[in-house]
């Protein structure tokens, strides 16, 4: 049985000081909770230092983006491994913001995969349709499309240990979210690829995720749909108790 799985996106927000005093409170709140798996992505400036403050706990830290290439004259840019050194053990790749706003294309989200996967770090790969695409009924091939090159060589091993989120672009940090007949159709195409392409074994085990204005008085209804095993949380992951409520609620026993 796969255990849910919270990740928390912090996006451009906190301070090293304000990061550290969230993971510190945090790992206090989560330290008796079981059958769940929780990973937070802050800014990479203090991805160090909320990796320290984690330390010896269940709580993972992840990179929000990562550069393909080893090492190079990449201004700006973090490798796989320099992401690892500093404490990541799973990393975001291809969230829509990346997508849009830095010209992220399914392309280069395979050679990150790859890189990532090399480097040992688990990629939290995110996939969704615009609200355009869903408007005009192109939601599934758009997920066919971002799976099939997206995910482009990788092994049903890899893609087994991979957490895949879906979030449709439009319900990202707008307080819509897709409703559970949306989520779930979607979810359930993802696993049904993912079983054609790469075999029951991966389906069976990578964990297809749900993103997009996640709340805790929403998470419970999400989790309760046979193919979403958790969720991936913006704005709602950056009050400390908010974020624990989500984490709490989403385990099997609190449905
Ligand atoms: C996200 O950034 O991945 C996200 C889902 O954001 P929000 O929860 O704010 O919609």
């Amino acid at each position: 049985m796969r255990i849910p799985f919270i990740a928390a996106n912090w996006k451009m927000f906190k301070t090293v000081q304000e990061s550290v005093v969230f993971a510190k409170e945090f790992r206090n709140l989560v330290k008796d909770l079981k059958d769940v798996e929780v990973v937070i992505a802050p800014p990479a400036t203090a991805l160090h230092a909320v990796a320290e403050a984690v330390r010896n706990s269940p709580i993972g830290v992840a990179g929000q983006n990562l550069h393909w290439e080893r090492e190079g004259a990449f201004t700006g840019e973090l490798s796989a491994g320099m992401l690892k050194e500093a404490g990541a053990e799973y990393v975001i790749i291809g969230h829509s913001e990346r997508r849009r706003m830095f010209y992220d294309t399914d392309e280069t989200v395979n050679r990150k995969l790859v890189a990532a996967i090399g480097a040992q770090l688990t990629p939290i790969v995110c996939i969704g349709e615009t609200l355009d695409e869903r408007e005009n009924n192109e939601t599934l091939s758009v997920l066919d499309r971002q799976i099939k090159t997206g995910l482009d060589g990788l092994t049903g091993d890899q893609i087994g240990a991979l957490v895949i989120a879906y979030e449709p672009v439009w319900a990202i940090g707008t307080g819509r979210n897709a409703t559970p007949q949306q989520a779930g159709e979607a979810h359930a195409h993802i696993r049904s690829r993912v079983r054609q392409w790469f075999g029951a074994p991966a389906a069976d085990h990578c964990h297809v995720i749900y993103g997009g204005s996640v709340k805790p008085d929403n998470i419970h209804d999400l989790v309760l749909l046979p193919d979403v095993d958790g969720a991936l949380v913006g704005g709602a992951s950056l009050d400390v108790k908010g974020f624990f409520e989500i984490v709490a609620r989403s385990r099997p026993s609190a449905v």
